[in-house]
């Protein structure tokens, strides 16, 4: 025993070996202690109860390097989305293109000029880099940019309609992704609701009949996450726009993902865009970062200079702002919009919405010929992709998944947990792999994974 003891290497030698130099260089260095030394004591406890009557230093860094892959992914870390719902709330919503990566990383780790001028030289305002291309882009005569769509929302009702009544339709009180509900984020706001029309029919004068003294703006609430089918009525902006003018009250509208594209030549539903609704002439407008924009997460106030300017000066804004992380990754996805080719080709989300059913069908062709050569046998199946994020709620794309003759719950668990998460789902009976959310730079780590989690043999 006191051999054995005496065999296991000290802390500080394993940290400086040269076999263990990768794990050094691609960790932290207190995780990279610890690792080590929780090893080593692991070795320590196994002698002093004689469950091991030998080892060998290899053995040892060979832990320690699979130990260390475990925790190089952080908690918060990248899973391959099998699912095919492309903006998925829970696995982070929109992704970004790979060129954000790197100019986050160059302004985030360098000093930078988010607030200021290098002009005047002197201080400046962190919504100007991103002012001047949305509103090239959307028409609009201002732009805010804030953390994301409900603190939009609420820096406008504060600011407009604090103690005041807000007409909203029947129709449109939604509750979008659990805590956003419009009478709450209303109370919230220190605005007063005022209810009009009825739950599928809403008319202009429904409206107009409930303006008084005390209405400060007209709201309008795009329904997102459903839909309200056969007799419906909704007034639309373009009527909305014009009586907020004739008496003297804000109009706004919640668009919540807001589409710059217009992409039913895509073959998509149409759904007005957001340039539409800024010439409609509402007065201000709301969408999220991180729908179908395609951006990252954080919320966009779009509309007339005046109101605009009158937003920036409000206390919330200061609790609302957004970052340089996010403004880099917001402009660099808005400068793909100044062509919209460009757009659908580099913002993954609209990539992904607009690929040609064939690119999936040879994706899916791959991937299946890559789980035969270890020979799990699998099915190419169509399948419909959802859109997703709570934008358009019955909107598939078609798309190619591949269905495996396993039993589903154990491969739903087997490739979710552990290392590499797989999200997959289960579809009649069978669990499936939808090509549509899944990059062809994950193909070999998808085989790693069903190697190791031992499927062939099941
Ligand atoms: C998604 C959505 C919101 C909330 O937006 P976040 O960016 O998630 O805060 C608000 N309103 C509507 C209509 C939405 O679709």
């Amino acid at each position: 025993m006191q051999t054995l003891f005496r065999k296991l290497p000290k802390v500080d030698i394993l940290m400086n070996s040269k076999e263990l130099e990768i794990v050094k260089n691609s960790i932290n260095s207190n995780k990279f202690y610890q690792l080590v030394k929780d090893e080593i004591e692991k070795y320590r406890t196994l002698i002093k109860n004689r469950e091991i009557t030998d080892f060998s230093i290899d053995e040892i860094i060979n832990n320690i390097i699979s130990n260390s892959k475990k925790v190089q992914g952080g908690n918060l870390k990248k899973v391959i989305n099998g699912t095919g719902v492309i903006i998925h709330t829970n696995l982070g919503r929109s992704i970004l293109n790979e060129q954000i990566g790197k100019r986050i990383l160059e302004t985030s780790t360098n000093y930078n000029n988010l607030e200021y001028d290098i002009k005047l030289g002197k201080r400046g305002d962190r919504n100007s880099h991103i002012e001047k291309l949305i509103t090239k882009i959307t028409g609009a005569e201002s732009a805010l940019i804030v953390n994301n769509n409900a603190a939009a929302v609420i820096l406008c009702l504060n600011e407009f309609a604090k103690n005041k009544n807000v007409i909203v339709s029947r129709g449109e009180l939604v509750e979008i992704g659990g805590a956003f509900r419009i009478p709450d984020i209303m109370e919230l706001s220190g605005a007063k609701l005022k209810e009009v029309g009825t739950t599928n029919k809403t008319h202009l004068w429904d409206y107009e009949n409930a303006i008084t003294e005390e209405t400060s703006m007209i709201l309008k609430v795009h329904t997102s996450n459903f839909k309200i089918l056969g007799f419906v009525e909704s007034t639309d902006n373009l009527s909305i726009a014009k009586l907020g003018k004739e008496k003297n009250v804000i109009t706004m509208e919640d668009l919540g993902s807001g589409i710059l594209i217009d992409l039913s030549k895509y073959g998509i539903t149409k759904e007005p865009t957001v340039q539409e609704s800024v010439k409609s002439g509402i007065d201000l407008i709301t969408i999220s970062g991180d729908k179908l924009l395609g951006g990252p997460q954080c919320g966009i106030i779009l509309g007339k200079k005046e109101y605009i300017d009158r937003l920036k000066k409000n206390q919330y804004l200061r609790a609302f702002r957004v970052d340089k992380l996010v403004l880099t990754a917001l402009e660099t996805t808005l400068e793909f919009y100044l062509d919209e080719r460009e757009a659908v080709r580099e913002i993954p989300t609209l990539k992904m919405i607009t690929e040609d059913k064939e690119v999936v069908y040879k994706k899916a062709e791959t991937l299946q010929k890559m789980f035969d050569e270890i020979g799990i046998q699998t099915k190419i199946i169509k399948s419909l992709a959802k859109i997703g994020g709570g934008s358009m709620p019955e909107e598939c794309v078609d798309s190619f998944a591949l269905a495996f003759s396993q039993n589903p719950l154990m491969l739903e668990e087997r490739f979710r947990l552990g290392e590499n998460s797989i999200i997959g789902r289960i579809q009649e009976n069978s669990y499936i792999l939808d090509l549509k959310t899944i990059f062809e730079d994950d193909f070999s780590t998808i085989i790693e994974k069903a190697k190791k989690i031992g499927i062939a043999d099941e």
